[in-house]
């Protein structure tokens, strides 16, 4: 079987385990895989590639230059392994810029999660527009007071699947937890694309 590449756009051909990739060998050997799991607030967190320059590249032509078709690429070969993981759970994503989010036209996020046909509801939101790269490290550090959880969502015994593509301070990342957690769902994961290696 032929498909094309959605990085390279080059034919390539196909089989086996990996019938439904989007991506060639050549691009998807460019990703580099860590498979980690880490515990941040008491939540296990899963992180599937390091945020290398390859990665970067692909993030900006999705995300800022507004390339829809690569929303399909970052969980490519993951997607059925996450899908079946994670059926019975609700996704939440980490919110980000409400006017980056109306000049894309979208949400990068919650596009490359809503391709796994899971429950996803945008139960957290940011009070006030700020973005990350606006802001002192002090600023940076105080994050947690800029985002809110739906008033009245019933996450009560539910299982929660925390999404985000890439991790940089993880301050985003505790403050959901935290948020998710004083709705006292039964169980809290954490799944991130990308992670920032240093
Ligand atoms: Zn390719």
């Amino acid at each position: 079987m032929f498909n094309f590449c959605k990085i390279c756009l080059k034919e390539f051909e196909y089989h086996g385990i990996f019938k439904k990739t989007c991506i060639c060998n050549s691009c998807f050997k460019q990703f580099k895989i860590i498979d980690q799991k880490e515990k941040i607030n008491g939540v296990i967190t899963h992180f599937i590639y390091e945020y290398n320059s390859f990665f970067k590249t692909q993030l900006f032509h999705y995300k800022g230059c507004y390339d829809y078709e690569l929303r399909n690429i970052f969980l490519d070969r993951f997607k059925y392994e996450i899908k079946i993981k994670y059926s019975s759970y609700i996704i939440i994503p980490i919110p980000s810029s409400k006017k980056d989010d109306e000049k894309r036209g979208f949400n990068h996020v919650e596009e490359i999660f809503s391709l796994l046909n899971i429950k996803l509801i945008k139960a957290i939101y940011k009070n006030k527009d700020f973005k990350q790269s606006d802001r002192n490290k002090q600023e940076r550090l105080k994050v947690k007071y800029d985002f809110s959880i739906q008033e009245n969502i019933d996450l009560k015994n539910k299982k929660i699947l925390i999404v985000d593509d890439i991790l940089t301070t993880g301050s985003s990342l505790r403050s959901a937890i935290e948020l998710v957690k004083s709705k006292n769902p039964k169980i809290i994961k954490a799944l991130i694309i990308a992670r920032k290696l240093d």
